[in-house]
């Protein structure tokens, strides 16, 4: 009998092929603009981004945020990477008996302050508790729905000035070669601050998680305009995202290893544990593709906020290549596999 694993829930690959044998099969799979099919961050239906999430991310409180954090931000990140204003969410939380009721004051604070500094509401939602052992504490589920606003109208334009454009919203698929490539900050941190919290891993580190929603960055690089797509590097991280593109747009991608913004304490524990950085989740950054002829231009409009400070140029869409290439700092190349599993289970 097949039995469903770990790493099918990973962000990798393996997930990608466990979704379509279980799930995709089994659905209408192609209604709306950007179906369930296209297995991007939300959906567009009828005019609207939707989208939904479940958090079990152990423990429920690190260095950095909590999973009430987590649980506003990544909602609100998945719609705003797809082009749209968060508007509202929903909220629903399984609870085991016996959770202390100071934790989930705790909780529901940063579900509050979160959504606050997202400008978001949420508007409906859900309670179950269950019985010791069904579950682990706590796990949440949020969904958001997000609109079209006037700085994505003119974002789809600029693009149309330069490039022939199907879509109405930046998407997976959109990517095309010549694009640029912007990471908005560091990479790997979120992860490895789970990791460095977890019992048993015995390492110290300052390193922070990122957790944060990013739709007021976002919202200004569409006002300079020209974004083709978007995306946030979660489960899989850097490398997942950027193979996932490479294989929804049907283009190659190169990326410089000096440029990748990689904070040196996470460097150094990536080192120690035996991972690799580009394959660690993070909840508070955003890849951007531009067309080159605006990058220069929403660069300077993202580093103009303060969560996209370390934002950097990292490379380019490209037919020279096939899959992923990242030209490394002594000068080699190698290619970036898309990640089989996760070397970080659940940090959301
Ligand atoms: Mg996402």
């Amino acid at each position: 009998m097949v039995k469903i694993t770990m790493s099918q829930g990973a962000g990798g690959e393996r997930m990608q092929e466990f979704i379509r044998e279980f799930v995709l099969k089994e659905l209408d799979n192609d209604f709306g603009e950007i179906p369930l099919a296209a297995l991007d961050d939300a959906a567009i239906v009828e005019g609207i981004a939707f989208t939904t999430d479940s958090y079990t991310v152990k423990p429920l409180f690190f260095p950095g945020g909590d999973i009430g954090v987590l649980s506003v931000a990544g909602t609100v990140n998945d719609l705003s990477v797809m082009g749209a204003t968060p508007v509202a969410l929903s909220c629903a939380m399984i609870i085991q008996e016996g959770f202390p009721g100071e934790d989930l004051h705790k909780i529901m604070r940063s579900i509050s302050a979160t959504a606050k500094k997202a400008d978001v509401r949420i508007v409906t939602g859900d309670t179950k508790v269950v019985e010791k052992g069904a579950i682990d504490g706590l796990f949440i589920n949020t969904s958001g729905i997000g609109r079209r606003s006037k700085a994505l109208d003119h974002d789809i334009r600029e693009v149309r000035k330069h490039r022939r454009f199907k879509w109405n919203w930046p998407n997976d698929s959109a990517v095309a070669a010549g694009d640029v490539l912007i990471a908005s900050g560091a990479i790997g941190n979120h992860g490895v601050a789970i990791l460095s919290f977890r019992e048993g891993y015995g390492f110290e580190t300052t390193v922070k998680s990122d957790a944060m929603p990013l739709n007021h960055l976002i919202a200004a690089g569409l006002k300079v305009g020209g974004i083709t797509a978007m995306k946030d590097p979660t489960r899989g991280g850097l490398a997942n995202l950027l193979n996932e593109w490479s294989d929804k747009s049907k283009v190659g991608i190169v990326v410089r290893e000096e440029d990748i913004p990689i904070d040196n304490a996470v460097l150094s524990a990536c080192e120690m544990l035996g991972i690799d950085p580009l394959e660690v989740g993070n909840e508070g950054k955003v890849i951007i593709a531009v067309v080159p002829e605006t990058a220069e231009a929403v660069l300077k409009a993202i580093r103009a906020r303060p969560e996209g400070k370390k934002a950097r140029i990292i490379g380019e869409a490209t037919k020279e290549v096939r899959g992923v290439m990242m030209e490394t700092h002594t000068g080699g190349k190698r290619v970036v596999e898309p990640p089989v599993g996760d070397p970080v289970p659940r940090i959301c």
